[in-house]
């Protein structure tokens, strides 16, 4: 299947989808190529922050004006994928005053709204605050869902004539007299490998950005940093609780839907894929998150995750917290002679919109198409039933059959889903419905999805090997955090694999084996 177009966009995140959309509402014809599933780099390994800026106003003013403004669009495109918790920004009796007398001007600077909380005021409206803070700062913070987000700019980009090719790795660039004329493709999973021939080529793989442009012997500064998060079994917060200093380890705890995310560390990272969350990274997220919200330290975790963040580095020498969040959008033609060549890397998931405007603005300054940017008024579509467990309870009918008690998902919803997307991958039905998402991270409910699409005949490859495949990718997120009642409820999942299994020991079936 060789394929011609006139973009190719390679990585499939929130960035590269959201080009997609932005081209394909501009009539320019475009094919993204995704080496995983949709959101499987950043976009999908973060926190869910709907950043109001208001972290970065003292330390990158034009990363907080990029994030406020931003943050107002996506409020009106893509409600359905926002939790309007807004956002405080605490100071504990350590916390420099002064700093908090600078945030505050420097938030109203960057045109971040502000309010000044007493201590009384923010544990009335957070009651699980430490009660010894002294104040509290309220921003337009919120809580984004980024798979929703990502999918929700793929369907429209797909509605608007874009093709979209997942599971499919670039592996080399066409180049033909200082000119890329498009890539070659591999699907990772039949082995196929095609032709892609286009005009222009993006290149929008995040951390991978060197990786792409080492395709064509070039190379821009990255600093990779990993971030790991923690993920408590239940909510402890309605906002997003943050800590009023300058940015570092420990800072933040963001609400999502039933449980609340404990961010972030920031560890310089060779790997582009150093996913690997360890325990002084874990010990330091519960110390510093407990300073805020105390009822951590009794809370139940159940995942530990880690993102790397791609950080664009145009000189400086300071830590990776001095580096700039906002991004960098590189014509490879002008600045290394390689024509047709784009690279745009670096900013925030929230910034993605702003990100694919200018690639695509400049795309078409390229082509010569007079077509403005639509984006920011065309609200994004609502990609499928809403995930929230709150909704799905209404949907569960009297006897109806439900596969994942966490998060709610119906036998029935699952079926609809097989029958309307290409299955290529278990972790494709994970994504798109959160089934294994929730309390016991599929420890319940992953088997029962097996028996179902080995039922519909969707599996080609043995069962087992897809079970264990996934309880091997559980298992790296679930061993940071297994102490107290996550253990005990790790060995009760492991006697019920072994029971249904009937497995003799853990080696028998390979759990643990990747480690
Ligand atoms: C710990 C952490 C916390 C964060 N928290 C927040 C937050 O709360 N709010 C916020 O706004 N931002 C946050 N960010 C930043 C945000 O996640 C990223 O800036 C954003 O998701 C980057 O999106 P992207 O599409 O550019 O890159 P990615 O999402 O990484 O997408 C790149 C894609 O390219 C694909 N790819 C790579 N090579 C190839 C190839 N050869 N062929 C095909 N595909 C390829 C990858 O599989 C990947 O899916 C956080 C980041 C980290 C690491």
């Amino acid at each position: 299947m060789d394929i011609k177009t006139e973009v190719l966009i390679i990585g499939g995140g929130a960035t590269g989808t959201g080009i997609a959309r932005d081209l394909s509402l501009r009539a320019i014809p475009c094919v993204l190529v995704e080496k995983g599933d949709l959101a499987s780099g950043a976009s999908g390994r973060n926190h869910g922050l709907l950043h109001s800026g208001a972290r970065y106003a003292v330390s990158d003013p034009e990363a907080a004006r990029e994030c406020i403004s931003e943050n107002r669009i996506l409020r009106r495109i893509a409600g359905h994928c926002i939790e309007e918790t807004g956002g405080l920004f605490i100071s504990l009796s350590e916390d420099s005053p002064q700093f908090r007398e600078r945030f505050l001007m420097a938030c109203e600077e960057a045109g971040i709204p502000t309010a000044l909380y007493s201590r009384d005021q923010a544990l009335e409206l957070e009651p699980e605050l430490n009660p010894d803070l002294l104040s509290a700062v309220k921003v337009p913070d919120g809580a984004i869902n980024p798979f929703e987000l990502v999918r929700a700019n793929a369907k429209d980009a797909e509605r608007h004539g874009a093709k979209l090719l997942f599971h499919t790795g670039i592996t080399s660039l066409l180049i033909d007299q200082n000119q890329v004329r498009g890539g070659l493709a591999l699907d990772l999973l039949s082995g196929e490998d095609y032709k892609i021939e286009a005009s222009f080529v993006v290149n929008a793989t995040g951390a991978w950005v060197n990786q792409v442009l080492k395709l064509a012997g070039l190379r821009i500064d990255m600093a990779l940093s990993k971030g790991s998060m923690l993920i408590t079994n239940q909510r402890l917060n309605q906002r997003v609780i943050n800590r009023c200093r300058p940015a570092s380890d420990g800072d933040i705890v963001v609400p999502n839907e039933t449980v609340s995310i404990l961010g972030t560390t920031s560890v310089r990272s060779e790997e582009v894929e150093d996913f690997e969350v360890t325990p002084p990274e874990v010990s330091l997220l519960l110390t510093e998150a407990s300073r805020m919200i105390p009822a951590i330290r009794g809370a139940r975790l159940i995942r530990a995750y880690a993102g790397i963040r791609p950080l664009f580095q145009s000189g400086g020498t300071g830590g990776d917290r001095q580096i700039s969040r906002s991004f960098a959008l590189i014509d490879h033609g002008e600045r290394d002679g390689l024509k047709n060549l784009m690279t745009i890397t670096g900013g925030k998931l929230i910034t993605y919109r702003l990100m694919a405007e200018r690639t695509s603005d400049l795309i078409c300054r390229k082509m010569g198409v007079d077509v403005s940017c639509s984006t920011h008024l065309k609200p994004l579509p609502v990609v499928a039933e809403s995930l929230r467990p709150k909704d799905r309870l209404q949907k569960i009918a009297p006897g109806g059959e439900v596969l994942c008690d966490c998060e709610l998902v119906r036998r029935e919803e699952l079926e609809e889903i097989l029958e309307t997307m290409q299955f290529r991958d278990i972790r494709d039905i994970l994504h798109r419905t959160r089934l294994a998402k929730g309390t016991c991270q599929g420890g319940f409910c992953v088997y029962r999805l097996l028996g179902l699409l080995h039922e519909s005949g969707l599996v080609k490859e043995s069962p087992n090997k897809v079970l264990k495949a996934f309880l091997e990718e559980r298992w790296k997120g679930i061993r940071p955090i297994l102490w107290g009642g996550a253990l005990k409820e790790e060995e009760l999942i492991e006697s019920i694999y072994k029971g249904i299994f009937n497995l003799k020991d853990s080696v028998e079936f390979g759990v643990g084996s990747s480690e």
